[in-house]
């Protein structure tokens, strides 16, 4: 199917905003949130993550991130061995042992995140009593805060919500009024952004988390904040406990998208329609070329999302809205309406949206769609590229800078891939 110009290609969509959503409580094969930490330490650059769990998180963590190298790691893991409960006080002294070992080998460590996972010892350990106790031995030089990463409470880009939301208590008041940009973007990503809404006009623009410790954001009730990633429900919640108002937008995924999302904050802020335009004209029509050669390519194909990231509903609005592909069904791990309601308005009426996992429900309905191509999580990537379907890992959208106009085209090419490299193998 050839696709129709760029300029009279169809965005206006009957949608699924109250579309009905299929609710799956099955099997998850989704990774669980101390996966967060792998794009976090690079992110946060004097912070470090001790995972206090068992040998299988120290594998997970050490198989996720092994590839990285630091001089000096920025995460590791407490291992807290099975015990009884009468071991549970030497838990918490093991834990500051290592805590202080730590803090005295690494002093530029000033923030250290506690991380939870789910061993039943881990579980029975008050992290959050650990930290306020680390916190007041270590005043002056480290702040101690925790949060939990495991299995059993999150899917692996909660993570990064758990990680932001234990930071808003803490972030300093402010009366002034800021833009808050919230959520972990590549610091290249950050920097566009940044020159963008200077360029709109908008001056006071802080990003959580920020690069380092010492430099979080204030904010108060005059704080306005854009989410730049759709999975931080429990941090939006904290922001606006303190005061903070959310500007509801589509999230910065294509050339649409960014153009939405900076569109929101101009308009909260004030900024003239004719600037807005005139700012946006150029970064847009890149982002717009860049896009062409792959519509080209993606358009009319389907494809069935499996639930990973909660990235789903904003990915599928992309590729069904720019790029002229046919979502069957867009499947996440948790759906926030509230967040969504933009980008489900935008998504083609008919697309099955569901919540959760039944893994085996959905790998049967992949299955019968037979999908052009399907983006899932590594373990079932393998098997359904057995049985012939395309695939395309959801991690590698979560590693990736794919957010903003410059990264349009790179984010359309993520997808355009896997067909092209089905279709060499087929010759
Ligand atoms: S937190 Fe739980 S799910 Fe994650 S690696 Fe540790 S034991 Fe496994």
């Amino acid at each position: 199917m050839s696709p129709p110009p760029l300029a009279s290609a169809p965005i206006a969509l009957p949608g699924c905003a109250d579309a009905p959503v299929l609710r799956e409580r099955g099997q998850r094969e989704v990774f669980c949130g101390l996966t967060g930490i792998v794009w976090l330490h690079r992110k946060i650059q004097d912070a470090f993550f001790l995972v206090v769990g068992s040998r299988t998180c120290a594998h997970l963590l050490q198989s996720a991130a092994g590839v990285m190298i630091f001089a000096e790691p920025r995460f590791g893991t407490a291992i807290i061995e099975e015990r009884d409960l009468a071991g549970m006080a030497d838990c918490n002294e093991e834990l500051d042992r290592v805590v202080d070992r730590l803090l005295e080998r690494r002093p530029e460590i000033k923030l250290l995140f506690l991380v939870g996972s789910c061993p039943s010892e881990v579980i029975k350990l008050d992290l959050s009593r650990a930290a306020q106790r680390l916190s007041v031995k270590h005043a002056g030089t480290t702040k101690i805060l925790n949060y939990s990463g495991s299995g059993i409470e999150t899917t692996f880009a909660e993570g990064e919500d758990a990680c932001l939301a234990a930071l808003v208590p803490d972030l300093p008041a402010t009366e002034t009024a800021n833009l808050l940009i919230v959520g972990a973007l590549p610091d290249i990503v950050e920097d566009q952004f940044r020159r963008l809404f200077t360029e709109l006009g908008i001056e006071a623009v802080d990003c959580l988390p920020a690069r380092r410790a010492g430099e979080m954001p204030a904010m108060g009730p005059n704080t306005r904040y854009l989410l730049a990633q759709p999975f931080l429900g429990e941090t939006a919640r904290a922001l606006e406990d303190r005061g903070a108002t959310r500007i509801d937008a589509l999230f910065p995924f294509g050339a649409e998208g960014t153009t939405a999302w900076l569109h929101a904050a101009a308009t909260a802020f004030g900024i003239d329609e004719l600037h807005f335009r005139r700012t946006v004209a150029a970064p847009r029509e890149r982002a717009k070329r860049a896009l062409e050669p792959l519509r080209e390519r993606l358009y009319g194909k389907s494809v069935f999302f499996l639930p990973d990231s909660q990235l789903e509903v904003p990915l599928a609005r992309f590729l069904a809205t720019e790029l002229g592909m046919i979502p069957v069904e867009v499947g996440t791990p948790y759906l926030h309406r509230r967040h969504l309601a933009r980008e489900l308005a935008l998504l083609p009426s008919g697309t099955v949206i569901s919540e959760g996992q039944d893994v085996d429900r959905q790998l049967d309905r992949v299955r019968a769609a037979k999908p052009d191509l399907t983006v899932c999580g590594l373990g079932l990537a393998n098997p359904l590229e057995g049985e012939g379907l395309a695939t395309k890992w959801a991690i590698e959208l979560v590693f990736s800078p794919i957010h903003g106009f410059e990264q349009a085209g790179d984010l359309a090419e993520l997808f355009a891939r896997p067909l092209r490299r089905r279709d060499v193998l087929r010759l």
